[in-house]
């Protein structure tokens, strides 16, 4: 594991609560279950899912608070275990049944809490997507906004500079940008994106369908997304083995690894998986205009030529002043959030 993720991050004692035991529902009730959801999302105008670690641990990447997760080892002492590399990471069943039931037009949206860059390199449309704490493979032009998606992990966290500079020219002619480029990876005390966190709040609360997919939602604000939805008269799906934070607001609750769950929804949905081929990074949907693909960009200078990559994703330069809340009580947990939410109540 050349980088590690946790090792990265700065000490923060208030990780939520970790290593809650996992739950299973047998075979007849799961198989009961994924039908319900299977006829909601036919039903469902709307659909966002929300992604979290628990989606990327079949592909070998721990997760954080399950029984073998990052937190939860290190409240023991011990480390966690990575059966893989963030490169050498394939997309899991799930990821790759995202982006068939996107193309099929189901999935409008993504929000995904996890920086493993899985959703981006298995093909999963950037314009569609909120990755809400960053990506290990995309770094940012703190001057224009440009993202850069990489082949290899940027190595560094905490939104500081990695040493390179954004060389985007924005037309011929012109001085290239310089503007130092930095890590996209959130620290405990940073903000969301905001551009990224927009678009997933607006989706949100569009949604008349939100399915959350391996998280145990103990993250503020992204962790509450799905309570918008909600809010707004739309239904909450849950699949995670432990119990998550928002168990008493859903509409359906199922028990079980996230890929079986998927595999089995696909079937009864009728959508096929999409074939990997290799980390690929889509820009734009092809539900909404022409698709573009391109593969990641190799070297640490962008190529300004590939029209393709080129600022799709305009990013809002400002990210408001972190506020970092912590839980009031023991249940709410772990607060990123921004200056601008009201938080009552918390310190
Ligand atoms: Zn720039």
């Amino acid at each position: 594991m050349s980088v590690n993720y946790a090792a990265g991050l700065s000490p923060y004692a208030d990780k939520g609560v970790c290593g809650l035991p996992e739950s299973f529902d047998g075979p007849e009730e799961l198989d009961a279950k994924v039908e319900t959801l299977a006829k909601m999302i036919k039903e469902s105008t709307f659909l966002v899912v929300h992604s979290g670690a628990g989606i990327s641990t079949s592909a070998g990447i721990p997760d954080f608070r399950g029984p073998k997760g990052v937190w939860t080892l290190e409240e023991k002492g011990e480390m966690p275990h990575f059966d893989t590399t963030f490169e050498d990471a394939r997309p899991t069943f799930t990821h790759m049944a995202l982006l068939g039931l996107h193309r099929a037009g189901y999935l409008k949206y993504l929000i995904s809490q996890n920086v493993d860059g899985l959703h981006v390199r298995s093909g999963f449309p950037r314009d569609h997507l909120s990755e809400l704490h960053g990506n290990m493979f995309t770094e940012e032009c703190e001057k224009c906004g440009r993202q850069f998606v990489r082949e290899k992990v940027i190595g560094i966290m905490g939104l500081k500079p990695t040493g390179r500079y954004c060389e985007f020219v924005r037309s011929r002619g012109l001085r290239a940008c310089r503007g130092k480029l930095i890590s996209t990876i959130l620290d405990w005390e940073d903000a969301l994106p905001d551009a990224d966190l927009n678009k997933a709040e607006d989706a949100s609360r569009r949604a008349d369908l939100a399915l959350t997919l391996g998280t145990s939602m103990q993250i503020k604000p992204s962790g509450d997304l799905p309570l918008l939805t909600k809010r707004k008269g739309g239904k909450l799906v849950i699949v995670n083995l432990q119990p998550t934070k928002h168990d008493k607001h859903a509409h359906l609750r199922i028990n079980g690894y996230v890929d079986e769950v998927m595999k089995r929804l696909m079937e009864l949905l009728g959508v096929a998986i999409p074939k990997w081929d290799g980390p690929t990074v889509c820009e734009i949907s092809a539900a909404t205009e022409p698709k573009r693909e391109v593969k990641p960009e190799t070297d640490a200078v962008p190529d300004t030529e590939k029209k393709g990559t080129e600022k799709k994703i305009k990013r809002e330069r400002k990210r408001s002043a972190a506020v970092l809340t912590k839980g009031d009580d023991k249940n709410s947990s772990v607060s990123m959030k921004r200056e601008r939410d009201p938080s009552p109540g918390k310190n």
